[in-house]
C-alpha cells in the first residue's frame, strides 16, 4: 500500500477576494482532487500543509500555516484568504444562477482576525512546550486565557455551521461543543498563578498541553484512500474554510512528525518550518542581526564594567 503522496486539496480555483463592509466576498470554482487547471499560487503548499508528515523543505516563513501565524496585518490576511480561501466562512453558497456554479463564502474580518489571534497563540503555546524546563510558563499561561476567550465564540459557530448544511445533508468536518469550551475554561481556571482551585495539581504547562490537545481535537483527521495511495489529513470538505488544514499541520508539529520553529530573534519571531535541524533563524539577515545584538550586549555591559573599574580606582 502506498502511503506517500497526497491528493491536491484546495479550496477553490482562481479564488478572487472583495472587501464589503465588515466582511469579505470569497468566490472560487469548485475544487476538485486533481491538478488545478490553472494552478493557484501556492497550491503545492497547501497540499503539503495537508500532508504535513512528509518533507515540507524550504518553505521556511512561506509554509502556509506559518504565514497564517505571522499574518498580523489586515493587508496580510486579505492575501492569505485570496490564496488560500476563507478560514471560517458564515455561509458559503453555490452561485448557480450567475458565476456557474461558483462557490461564494463570506468570511467575517473581526472573525478572521480572532482566528489568527487563536492559531497563533497556540503555535506560541507549542513554542514554549518545546523550550521543556527553560519555558516561560507565564506567557504560555496568557496564551491559555486568550485562547480561552477567543474559542467562546467556537460552539456558536460549529452550531451555526451544522444547521446551514443541514439542507444538503452533510455535517461539520470539525466539531467544538459546549463542553469543550467548558474543559478549556477549567485548565483555565485550575492552574495558573492563583488557581480558583485551590491545592491543584496542574500547573501552567498542564493547562497550555491539555489547551492545545482540546483544539486541535476540534479538527479530527480522516484516512482517504485516493487513486492507489491511503493518507490521513484533513478531511476533503473544506468548504467552510481551510482551518482544519491549518490546525492539521499544527497537529503534526505537535506530534513531532513535522518541524515548525520560532524565529529566535526577539524582534522578529516569525513562526517558520526550517530547513535542517537546529535552525534556530527564519533567515540569514534575522540570525545575523540577533548575533549583533548579542555582541553588543556582552560587549556594552564589559565597556561599562571596565569603566566602573576606572572610575574606583
Ligand atoms: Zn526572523
Amino acid at each position: 500500500m502506498k502511503t506517500s503522496g497526497y491528493p491536491t486539496l484546495i479550496w477553490g480555483n482562481e479564488i478572487d477576494v472583495v472587501k464589503k463592509g465588515t466582511s469579505l466576498a470569497v468566490t472560487a470554482g469548485q475544487a476538485t482532487y486533481k491538478r488545478p487547471r490553472r494552478p493557484q499560487r501556492d497550491p503545492v503548499g497547501m497540499a503539503k500543509m495537508a500532508a504535513a508528515a512528509e518533507s515540507i523543505h524550504q518553505l521556511g516563513v512561506d509554509a502556509p500555516h506559518a504565514r497564517f501565524a505571522n499574518a498580523s496585518s489586515e493587508a496580510e490576511l486579505i492575501q492569505f484568504v485570496r490564496d488560500f480561501g476563507p478560514i471560517h466562512a458564515n455561509s458559503v453558497k453555490e452561485d448557480l444562477v450567475r458565476a456557474r456554479g461558483r462557490l461564494v463564502a463570506i468570511q467575517n474580518m473581526e472573525l478572521l482576525r480572532a482566528e489568527q489571534m487563536v492559531f497563533r497563540q497556540c503555535v506560541d503555546i507549542l513554542a514554549e512546550i518545546k523550550k521543556g524546563p527553560d519555558a516561560d510558563t507565564s506567557a504560555a499561561f496568557q496564551a491559555v486565557v486568550e485562547i480561552c476567550f477567543r474559542v467562546a465564540k467556537w460552539p456558536r459557530q460549529w452550531r451555526a455551521e451544522k444547521k446551514a448544511r443541514e439542507d444538503e445533508q452533510t455535517v461539520p468536518i470539525w466539531r467544538f461543543t459546549q463542553r469543550d469550551f467548558e474543559n478549556v475554561e477549567a485548565w483555565k481556571a485550575f492552574s495558573g498563578p492563583e488557581p480558583e482551585w485551590i491545592g491543584s495539581q496542574y500547573d501552567e504547562l498542564d493547562a497550555a498541553n491539555s489547551v492545545l490537545c482540546l483544539i486541535l481535537n476540534a479538527f479530527i483527521p480522516h484516512v482517504q484512500h485516493w487513486d492507489d495511495i491511503t493518507v490521513e489529513g484533513p478531511h476533503w470538505d473544506i468548504r467552510y474554510g481551510v482551518r482544519p488544514c491549518l490546525y492539521y499541520a499544527l497537529r503534526n508539529a505537535y506530534l513531532g512528525r513535522s518541524p515548525l520553529e520560532k524565529c529566535q530573534n526577539s524582534e522578529c519571531q516569525k513562526v517558520f518550518v526550517p530547513d535542517r535541524a537546529g535552525q534556530q533563524f527564519c533567515s540569514d539577515v534575522c540570525s545575523r542581526l540577533q548575533r549583533q545584538r548579542d555582541y553588543w550586549k556582552t560587549r556594552g555591559s564589559k565597556r561599562r564594567q571596565e569603566r566602573r573599574g576606572e572610575a574606583s580606582r
